[in-house]
This record gives C-alpha cells, sequence and structure tokens, in this order.
C-alpha cells in the first residue's frame, strides 16, 4: 500500500530524512515515535507530498509521489490526513467542513456530500453537533470532526501526526477510540504518536526514529515492546522515558 525506499532529504544542508526505507501493507496500523526533531512529522508529508523529497522513492496504491508527473491533487484526496491542531474552518459550519473537500475535489454534489459527511460525523459521535462552528466545539471534539472530515474522502489510508498531543487529558481518550474503532475496521494506518498504550494495543508495527531522520527500529509492536535487549541504547531510553 505504501512504500518508501531509500528517502532522504534536506532542508539547506540539514539532512531531515536520511535513507528511510519501510513498507506499509493494507490493514496495517504502523506507529511512528522518537524524540522531537527527528523526523516523524516530515516523513508522515513526504507520503501525500506535503513535503518533497530530494533522493529515494515513495509508493502509495501504486503511484509514484516523487515522480513529478503524478497528479499529486488526486493522489493526495484519498489519503487523509489529521495533525496536531485540527484546522477546521473557523468560519464554516461542522457540516460545511464537512462537504467543502468533498465537493471541491471530489466533485460531489452537495446531497452526496451532506449524506457521508454526516455519516462520518454520527461515527465519530458528534451527528447532534453538525451545526455549531469549530469554536463552540472542545478540542476532542473539534479533533472528532477532522477525522471525520478526513474519513468523507473514502481514504485508502490515513495519517495522523500527534492527534491527541494538544488535548487537555479528559478528550484523550474519546480520539483514541475513534481511532482504536478505525484500526478494528481494518483501514491502513500510519499514526505519530507518544501514546505508547494505543501503540501497544492497537498497532501491528512500530517505528522508531532517531536524531537526524534515521528509522533505527521497524520491527513488530510485540518486539518493540517485549524484548527490550533487542533494541538499539537509543530506543532503550526512549522507552524508559516514556513507559
Ligand atoms: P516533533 O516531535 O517535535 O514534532 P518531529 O520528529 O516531527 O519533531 P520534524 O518536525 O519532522 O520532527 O522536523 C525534523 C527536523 O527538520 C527538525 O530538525 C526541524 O527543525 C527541521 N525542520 C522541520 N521543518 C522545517 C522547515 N520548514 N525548514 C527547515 N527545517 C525544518
Ligand atoms: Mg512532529
Amino acid at each position: 500500500m505504501i512504500e518508501l525506499k531509500h528517502v532522504s532529504k534536506w532542508y539547506g544542508p540539514v539532512q531531515v530524512l536520511n535513507d528511510c526505507s519501510t513498507r506499509i501493507e493494507k490493514g496495517e496500523v504502523v506507529v511512528v515515535c522518537g524524540p522531537s526533531g527527528s523526523g516523524k512529522s516530515t516523513l508522515i508529508k513526504t507520503i501525500n507530498a506535503l513535503e518533497p523529497i530530494q533522493q529515494g522513492e515513495i509508493w502509495v496504491d501504486g503511484k509514484a509521489v516523487h515522480d513529478p508527473k503524478t497528479d499529486l491533487p488526486k493522489l493526495r484526496s484519498h489519503v487523509g490526513m489529521v495533525f496536531q491542531h485540527f484546522e477546521l474552518f473557523p468560519h464554516l459550519s461542522v457540516t460545511e467542513n464537512l462537504t467543502l473537500a468533498q465537493i471541491k475535489v471530489l466533485g460531489r454534489n452537495l446531497d452526496d456530500a451532506k449524506r457521508r459527511g454526516l455519516k462520518m460525523l454520527d461515527r465519530v459521535g458528534l451527528g447532534a453537533h453538525k451545526d455549531k462552528f469549530p469554536g463552540q466545539l472542545s478540542g476532542g471534539q473539534q479533533q472528532r470532526v477532522a477525522i471525520a472530515r478526513a474519513l468523507s474522502m473514502d481514504p485508502i489510508v490515513m495519517l495522523f501526526d500527534e492527534p491527541t498531543s494538544a488535548l487537555d487529558p479528559e478528550m484523550v481518550g474519546e480520539v483514541l477510540d475513534v481511532m482504536v474503532g478505525l484500526a478494528g475496521e481494518g483501514m491502513t494506518m500510519m499514526c505519530v504518536t507518544h501514546e505508547m498504550g494505543f501503540a501497544r494495543k492497537v498497532s501491528d508495527r512500530v517505528i522508531f526514529m532517531d536524531v537526524g531522520g534515521k528509522i533505527l527500529e521497524d520491527c513488530s509492536t510485540r518486539e518493540f515492546f517485549s524484548q527490550p535487549e533487542n533494541r538499539q541504547p537509543r530506543t532503550k531510553d526512549f522507552l524508559n522515558k516514556i513507559l
């Protein structure tokens, strides 16, 4: 479904991704973790070409993301992305937030877009809030709307970049519950998160990145958590700090 082959990226002279290779199969849930500045956000953004790369190849659903000839808007329309800050349009109602891209990008008519959007809103437990504006919702609710908006586009994969790290602790659970549900339904997911409970329970694999943009570990979740003796010293340090 997703394949990265020897991906490297620089900002000016600074290398931020260093020869990163990995594969994510359909239905797999992969957690990306690692210290601040190790390139987690950059890595995830390269997958829908929000960040260009200078070396290597990225394939999503058989399409070459690194190839300038690829229709990136079309590709992006099927790659759901949820960021730390919910990035809803503040001047649009929840329903309008849910329908806008479906209409503009996928060319759906308003009725179809509403039907799909409201179905996804129900699914994240917020059907009753369809006429509100983002400012009238809690952070956790806004993030669930952002997830519903991404799902309304019928994504083939969902990318999450620390979706819960800007939330008050009591709202983290409601967002994680939605993500757990998605994983259970077989959605292909790549999640940058430090929620190790989620990683342990829900993910199939863990990628650990280290400063300089290197993938230091890429292994099954069970191996990552249960065989500390086989982990790199940097990973052990990290796990000791956050577990
Ligand atoms: P965090 O855990 O803090 O979110 P991260 O692992 O997501 O960190 P990135 O945001 O991917 O790390 O950043 C990787 C490196 O790239 C960092 O050294 C950062 O300073 C640098 N960087 C990120 N964006 C830019 C940019 N637009 N211009 C220059 N350097 C950047
Ligand atoms: Mg980041």
